[in-house]
Protein backbone atom coordinates (compact mmCIF):
# COMPACT_ATOMS: atom_id res chain seq x y z
CA UNK A 1 0.00 0.00 0.00
CA UNK A 2 2.74 2.23 -0.88
CA UNK A 3 1.83 5.93 -0.93
CA UNK A 4 4.58 8.58 -2.57
CA UNK A 5 3.13 12.39 -2.59
CA UNK A 6 6.09 14.31 -4.42
CA UNK A 7 6.54 13.69 -8.36
CA UNK A 8 7.07 15.43 -11.24
CA UNK A 9 6.80 15.06 -15.14
CA UNK A 10 7.01 16.79 -18.26
CA UNK A 11 4.51 19.64 -16.93
CA UNK A 12 7.91 20.96 -15.27
CA UNK A 13 11.26 19.43 -14.93
CA UNK A 14 10.44 15.99 -15.09
CA UNK A 15 11.63 13.46 -18.13
CA UNK A 16 8.53 11.78 -18.43
CA UNK A 17 4.75 12.55 -19.09
CA UNK A 18 2.15 12.68 -16.25
CA UNK A 19 0.87 9.40 -18.10
CA UNK A 20 4.17 7.77 -18.30
CA UNK A 21 4.98 8.99 -14.41
CA UNK A 22 1.41 7.25 -13.43
CA UNK A 23 2.56 4.08 -15.74
CA UNK A 24 5.95 3.62 -13.83
CA UNK A 25 4.08 4.67 -10.14
CA UNK A 26 1.64 1.49 -11.44
CA UNK A 27 4.85 -0.88 -12.06
CA UNK A 28 6.78 0.59 -8.95
CA UNK A 29 3.76 -1.03 -7.11
CA UNK A 30 2.39 2.40 -5.50
CA UNK A 31 -0.97 2.50 -4.52
CA UNK A 32 -1.23 6.05 -4.19
CA UNK A 33 1.13 8.83 -5.94
CA UNK A 34 0.75 12.53 -5.64
CA UNK A 35 1.68 14.79 -9.03
CA UNK A 36 3.47 17.65 -8.02
CA UNK A 37 5.23 20.05 -10.52
CA UNK A 38 6.59 23.05 -10.53
CA UNK A 39 4.07 26.04 -10.26
CA UNK A 40 1.38 24.38 -12.80
CA UNK A 41 -1.47 22.00 -13.01
CA UNK A 42 -0.68 21.56 -16.22
CA UNK A 43 -0.38 17.85 -15.51
CA UNK A 44 -3.22 16.80 -13.72
CA UNK A 45 -5.27 15.61 -16.42
CA UNK A 46 -3.18 13.99 -18.48
CA UNK A 47 -2.25 12.27 -14.61
CA UNK A 48 -5.97 11.83 -14.06
CA UNK A 49 -7.46 10.02 -16.69
CA UNK A 50 -4.09 7.86 -16.50
CA UNK A 51 -4.69 6.95 -12.94
CA UNK A 52 -8.30 6.01 -13.53
CA UNK A 53 -7.19 3.82 -16.19
CA UNK A 54 -4.68 2.08 -15.00
CA UNK A 55 -6.47 1.50 -11.55
CA UNK A 56 -3.99 4.06 -8.99
CA UNK A 57 -5.21 6.85 -6.33
CA UNK A 58 -3.79 10.27 -7.55
CA UNK A 59 -3.43 13.20 -5.42
CA UNK A 60 -3.21 16.55 -7.74
CA UNK A 61 -0.71 19.00 -6.41
CA UNK A 62 2.19 20.95 -7.34
CA UNK A 63 5.48 21.85 -5.59
CA UNK A 64 4.72 25.97 -5.04
CA UNK A 65 8.30 27.92 -5.76
CA UNK A 66 9.03 30.40 -2.72
CA UNK A 67 11.56 32.67 -1.79
CA UNK A 68 12.82 34.28 0.83
CA UNK A 69 15.97 37.09 1.07
CA UNK A 70 17.45 34.50 -2.06
CA UNK A 71 16.77 31.57 -0.55
CA UNK A 72 14.91 29.45 -2.79
CA UNK A 73 12.18 27.61 -0.64
CA UNK A 74 9.70 24.90 -1.78
CA UNK A 75 6.08 24.35 -0.85
CA UNK A 76 4.36 21.49 -1.77
CA UNK A 77 0.44 22.40 -1.75
CA UNK A 78 -1.96 19.12 -1.82
CA UNK A 79 -5.29 18.98 -3.26
CA UNK A 80 -5.87 22.81 -3.63
CA UNK A 81 -8.89 23.94 -5.80
CA UNK A 82 -6.81 24.76 -9.21
CA UNK A 83 -9.18 27.81 -10.33
CA UNK A 84 -8.67 29.86 -7.15
CA UNK A 85 -7.88 33.56 -8.63
CA UNK A 86 -5.23 34.26 -6.46
CA UNK A 87 -2.90 30.72 -6.54
CA UNK A 88 -3.88 31.09 -10.44
CA UNK A 89 -2.24 34.26 -10.86
CA UNK A 90 0.62 33.82 -8.39
CA UNK A 91 1.54 30.36 -10.08
CA UNK A 92 1.44 32.18 -13.50
CA UNK A 93 3.48 35.27 -12.19
CA UNK A 94 6.31 33.15 -10.80
CA UNK A 95 5.98 30.67 -14.24
CA UNK A 96 6.22 34.00 -16.47
CA UNK A 97 9.43 35.56 -14.04
CA UNK A 98 10.80 31.64 -14.52
CA UNK A 99 10.52 32.33 -18.44
CA UNK A 100 12.89 35.86 -18.48
CA UNK A 101 15.05 34.04 -15.99
CA UNK A 102 16.01 31.47 -18.74
CA UNK A 103 16.69 33.76 -21.29
CA UNK A 104 19.04 35.59 -18.83
CA UNK A 105 20.76 32.48 -18.10
CA UNK A 106 21.42 31.47 -21.52
CA UNK A 107 22.54 35.05 -22.38
CA UNK A 108 25.19 34.71 -19.64
CA UNK A 109 26.25 31.29 -20.86
CA UNK A 110 26.36 31.64 -24.63
CA UNK A 111 28.07 35.17 -23.76
CA UNK A 112 31.18 33.06 -22.15
CA UNK A 113 31.26 30.66 -25.23
CA UNK A 114 29.06 28.12 -24.09
CA UNK A 115 26.76 26.33 -27.01
CA UNK A 116 23.42 27.29 -25.92
CA UNK A 117 20.52 29.65 -27.21
CA UNK A 118 17.21 30.14 -25.83
CA UNK A 119 16.26 27.84 -28.86
CA UNK A 120 17.60 24.75 -28.00
CA UNK A 121 16.52 25.67 -24.42
CA UNK A 122 12.95 25.78 -25.29
CA UNK A 123 13.20 22.57 -27.59
CA UNK A 124 13.75 20.94 -24.48
CA UNK A 125 10.43 22.22 -22.45
CA UNK A 126 7.07 21.00 -22.95
CA UNK A 127 4.37 23.89 -24.32
CA UNK A 128 2.73 25.53 -21.51
CA UNK A 129 5.37 23.54 -18.96
CA UNK A 130 7.15 25.34 -16.04
CA UNK A 131 10.59 26.27 -17.16
CA UNK A 132 13.70 25.71 -14.94
CA UNK A 133 17.37 25.38 -14.97
CA UNK A 134 16.82 21.44 -15.82
CA UNK A 135 15.84 22.23 -18.98
CA UNK A 136 18.95 24.39 -19.62
CA UNK A 137 20.73 21.28 -18.97
CA UNK A 138 18.71 19.19 -20.81
CA UNK A 139 20.36 21.59 -24.01
CA UNK A 140 24.05 20.90 -22.80
CA UNK A 141 23.04 17.27 -22.66
CA UNK A 142 21.85 17.22 -26.26
CA UNK A 143 24.43 19.87 -27.71
CA UNK A 144 26.83 17.44 -25.91
CA UNK A 145 28.69 20.05 -23.30
CA UNK A 146 27.79 17.47 -20.33
CA UNK A 147 26.81 13.71 -20.14
CA UNK A 148 23.63 14.53 -17.56
CA UNK A 149 21.68 17.18 -15.65
CA UNK A 150 24.16 16.71 -13.09
CA UNK A 151 26.63 17.50 -14.81
CA UNK A 152 25.29 20.42 -15.74
CA UNK A 153 24.78 21.22 -12.38
CA UNK A 154 28.35 20.94 -10.70
CA UNK A 155 29.37 22.73 -13.90
CA UNK A 156 27.29 25.90 -14.72
CA UNK A 157 23.79 25.84 -13.12
CA UNK A 158 24.47 25.27 -9.95
CA UNK A 159 23.41 28.01 -7.30
CA UNK A 160 26.07 29.47 -6.53
CA UNK A 161 27.33 29.59 -10.07
CA UNK A 162 28.46 33.02 -12.08
CA UNK A 163 25.54 32.09 -14.18
CA UNK A 164 23.06 31.74 -11.60
CA UNK A 165 19.69 33.98 -12.13
CA UNK A 166 17.18 33.95 -9.92
CA UNK A 167 13.35 34.59 -10.49
CA UNK A 168 10.54 36.05 -8.78
CA UNK A 169 8.26 33.06 -6.49
CA UNK A 170 6.14 34.81 -3.48
CA UNK A 171 6.86 34.58 0.11
CA UNK A 172 6.89 31.17 1.93
CA UNK A 173 4.38 32.70 4.20
CA UNK A 174 2.19 34.02 1.55
CA UNK A 175 2.07 31.09 -0.38
CA UNK A 176 0.97 28.69 2.30
CA UNK A 177 -2.14 31.36 3.17
CA UNK A 178 -2.42 31.06 -0.87
CA UNK A 179 -2.35 27.07 -0.57
CA UNK A 180 -4.87 27.05 2.47
CA UNK A 181 -7.53 29.68 0.75
CA UNK A 182 -7.22 27.53 -2.50
CA UNK A 183 -8.42 24.75 0.15
CA UNK A 184 -5.06 22.88 0.03
CA UNK A 185 -2.87 21.29 2.60
CA UNK A 186 0.77 22.91 2.38
CA UNK A 187 3.40 21.12 3.58
CA UNK A 188 6.78 22.03 3.28
CA UNK A 189 9.12 20.06 0.75
CA UNK A 190 13.14 18.26 1.99
CA UNK A 191 13.41 21.49 4.39
CA UNK A 192 16.91 20.11 5.36
CA UNK A 193 18.28 19.13 2.02
CA UNK A 194 21.91 20.86 1.65
CA UNK A 195 21.70 20.15 -1.71
CA UNK A 196 20.20 23.11 -2.76
CA UNK A 197 22.38 25.52 -0.03
CA UNK A 198 20.96 26.78 2.61
CA UNK A 199 18.54 24.68 4.49
CA UNK A 200 15.32 25.79 5.75
CA UNK A 201 15.94 26.74 9.96
CA UNK A 202 13.27 25.34 12.58
CA UNK A 203 12.38 29.29 13.26
CA UNK A 204 10.90 29.52 9.35
CA UNK A 205 9.09 26.51 9.75
CA UNK A 206 7.33 27.24 13.00
CA UNK A 207 6.90 30.83 11.43
CA UNK A 208 4.89 28.66 8.55
CA UNK A 209 3.53 26.60 10.95
CA UNK A 210 1.89 29.77 12.64
CA UNK A 211 0.49 30.78 8.74
CA UNK A 212 -1.00 27.08 8.32
CA UNK A 213 1.35 24.98 7.52
CA UNK A 214 -0.01 21.48 8.14
CA UNK A 215 3.23 19.31 7.40
CA UNK A 216 6.85 18.43 6.88
CA UNK A 217 8.44 15.92 3.83
CA UNK A 218 10.85 14.62 6.65
CA UNK A 219 11.55 11.71 4.23
CA UNK A 220 13.43 12.33 1.44
CA UNK A 221 16.66 11.48 -0.30
CA UNK A 222 18.06 15.15 0.27
CA UNK A 223 17.39 14.41 4.10
CA UNK A 224 20.72 12.26 6.44
CA UNK A 225 19.34 9.78 8.90
CA UNK A 226 20.57 13.18 12.21
CA UNK A 227 18.03 15.16 9.65
CA UNK A 228 15.08 12.84 9.46
CA UNK A 229 15.41 12.25 13.51
CA UNK A 230 15.32 15.76 13.92
CA UNK A 231 12.93 16.60 11.37
CA UNK A 232 10.52 13.78 13.29
CA UNK A 233 10.91 15.36 16.26
CA UNK A 234 10.01 19.06 15.11
CA UNK A 235 6.90 17.97 13.34
CA UNK A 236 6.04 16.29 16.55
CA UNK A 237 6.48 19.43 18.87
CA UNK A 238 4.53 21.10 16.17
CA UNK A 239 1.62 19.26 16.15
CA UNK A 240 1.69 18.97 12.14
CA UNK A 241 1.87 15.66 9.70
CA UNK A 242 5.23 14.32 8.66
CA UNK A 243 5.14 12.80 4.66
CA UNK A 244 7.82 10.96 2.86
CA UNK A 245 8.30 11.09 -0.88
CA UNK A 246 10.58 10.54 -3.56
CA UNK A 247 10.65 13.80 -5.61
CA UNK A 248 10.64 11.72 -8.96
CA UNK A 249 11.91 13.29 -12.15
CA UNK A 250 12.34 10.34 -14.37
CA UNK A 251 15.55 10.14 -15.93
CA UNK A 252 16.56 13.33 -14.63
CA UNK A 253 17.98 12.65 -11.60
CA UNK A 254 18.32 9.02 -9.72
CA UNK A 255 15.36 9.44 -7.45
CA UNK A 256 13.34 6.00 -7.72
CA UNK A 257 9.27 6.20 -7.29
CA UNK A 258 8.84 4.47 -3.35
CA UNK A 259 12.09 5.11 -2.04
CA UNK A 260 10.29 7.13 0.50
CA UNK A 261 6.52 7.12 1.56
CA UNK A 262 4.07 8.51 3.39
CA UNK A 263 1.41 6.82 6.04
CA UNK A 264 -1.56 5.79 4.83
CA UNK A 265 -3.15 7.56 8.02
CA UNK A 266 -1.02 10.54 7.12
CA UNK A 267 -2.55 10.79 3.62
CA UNK A 268 -5.68 10.08 5.39
CA UNK A 269 -5.50 13.36 7.01
CA UNK A 270 -4.37 15.22 4.49
CA UNK A 271 -7.47 13.86 2.89
CA UNK A 272 -9.72 15.59 5.33
CA UNK A 273 -7.69 18.49 5.94
CA UNK A 274 -8.29 19.57 2.11
CA UNK A 275 -11.25 21.15 0.05
CA UNK A 276 -10.20 22.55 -2.98
CA UNK A 277 -9.89 19.32 -4.96
CA UNK A 278 -10.27 15.54 -4.48
CA UNK A 279 -7.83 12.50 -4.94
CA UNK A 280 -8.87 11.01 -8.46
CA UNK A 281 -10.00 7.23 -7.24
CA UNK A 282 -9.32 4.28 -9.47
P1 LIG B 1 14.91 25.90 -10.90
O1 LIG B 1 13.57 25.57 -10.32
O2 LIG B 1 14.82 26.30 -12.32
O3 LIG B 1 15.71 26.85 -10.06
O4 LIG B 1 15.74 24.53 -10.91
C1 LIG B 1 15.76 23.73 -9.75
C2 LIG B 1 15.43 22.31 -10.11
O5 LIG B 1 16.58 21.71 -10.66
C3 LIG B 1 15.03 21.45 -8.93
O6 LIG B 1 13.64 21.36 -8.83
C4 LIG B 1 15.60 20.10 -9.26
O7 LIG B 1 14.60 19.30 -9.84
C5 LIG B 1 16.63 20.34 -10.32
N1 LIG B 1 18.00 20.05 -9.88
C6 LIG B 1 18.70 20.69 -8.92
N2 LIG B 1 19.94 20.16 -8.81
C7 LIG B 1 20.01 19.15 -9.70
C8 LIG B 1 21.02 18.20 -10.07
N3 LIG B 1 22.23 18.23 -9.48
N4 LIG B 1 20.74 17.30 -11.01
C9 LIG B 1 19.53 17.29 -11.62
N5 LIG B 1 18.55 18.16 -11.33
C10 LIG B 1 18.77 19.08 -10.38
FE1 LIG C 1 12.57 19.82 -9.93
FE1 LIG D 1 11.71 20.67 -4.59
ZN1 LIG E 1 10.21 18.34 -6.29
Amino acid sequence: MAIDLHTHSTASDGTEAPSVVVRRAVEAGLHTMALTDHDTTLGWREAADAARAHGIRLVRGIEVSCSRRHQSIHLLAYLPDPDHPALVAELARARESRDTRLDRMVGLLAADGIPVTVDSVRAEVEEGATAGRPHIADALVSAGVVQHRDEAFVRFLGNASRYYVSHYAPDPVRAVELVRAAGGVPVIAHPRSVTRGRVVEDALVEELVSAGLLGIEVHHRDHTPEAVRHLTDLARSLGVLATGSSDYHGEGKLNRLGENTTAPTVLEAIEELASGSSVVEQ
